[in-house]
């Protein structure tokens, strides 16, 4: 199997705000479908590699969708101009999303924390480039959602963000790689951690020391290789994660 990240982020009434869209239409569209999600305000493409591009049709597929955000680092060029023909041809805008920008959708609120290029921090690459969210849902959740984010940026997201605080949820960086920044692990203790990895990926993600890591900073692992989707529910005491595949 392959590599990819996905996450819909229930915004009430058959409406999800979709963080990434995998690397294959069908599974994208699936989970949607499943769940119920017929209109989508924004899809946010961290960044452009095809195992979080390559699934947009699947999102576009039949539902109504108001924006897509992207990066500004149109890198690979090649799945950057298949997103833009993709969004084009479905009449959805693109736009890239702005360091700071808060938006809302029904439950959700969320901020962009990264790319920052105030802090003079060049990416030296599409990962580096993710566009990271700090989303707070209506009864207090907060999410962590960091794409494939490299050590040098998870750094300069610490440094920009002195006052970034401990969440419940942190989708992990980068489908669990070895290569986490400690400092910001420990700033964000998560409740929950989501690795969105591929069953028998080539990459050997996810790293055993990034799930030793978690686990110590008391995170429960969940991790899509081997539990299928996640669903995160609750809140405050009930918070839990949900897995399609209870291992
Ligand atoms: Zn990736």
């Amino acid at each position: 199997m392959g590599q990819g990240d996905a996450t819909a982020l229930a915004a009430g009434d058959g409406t999800a705000v979709v963080v990434d869209a995998g690397p294959d239409p069908e599974p994208v569209d699936r989970c949607l479908r499943d769940l119920g999600v017929t209109r989508v305000p924004l899809v946010l493409l961290t960044h452009f590699h095809a195992d979080h591009v390559a699934g947009l049709p699947g999102v576009l597929r039949g539902r109504s969708v108001g924006q897509i955000q992207t990066t500004g680092l149109l890198d690979p060029p090649g799945q950057a101009a298949f997103v833009h023909r993709t969004a084009a041809a479905a009449r959805v805008p693109v736009v890239p999303a702005a360091l700071g920008e808060r938006r809302r959708a029904g439950p959700l609120d969320w901020q962009v924390l990264w790319p920052a290029p105030a802090t003079g921090f060049v990416p030296e690459g599409a990962n580096d480039a993710s566009v990271t969210l700090l989303v707070r849902t209506r009864s207090g959740v907060t999410l962590l959602l960091l794409g494939d984010l490299e050590p040098p940026s998870q750094r300069g997201l610490s440094r920009a963000h002195p006052a970034l605080p401990r969440v419940d949820v942190l989708k992990v960086a980068h489908h669990g790689s070895a290569h986490q920044d400690p400092e910001l692990l420990g700033r964000a203790r998560p409740r929950l951690a989501l690795v969105s990895v591929g069953r028998d990926n080539p990459y050997g993600h996810p790293s055993p020391r990034t799930l030793d890591a978690l686990r110590e900073a008391g995170a429960a692992v969940l991790r899509t290789d081997r539990h299928g989707a996640v669903a995160v529910t609750g809140s405050g005491r009930d918070l839990r994660a949900v897995a399609r595949h209870p291992p």
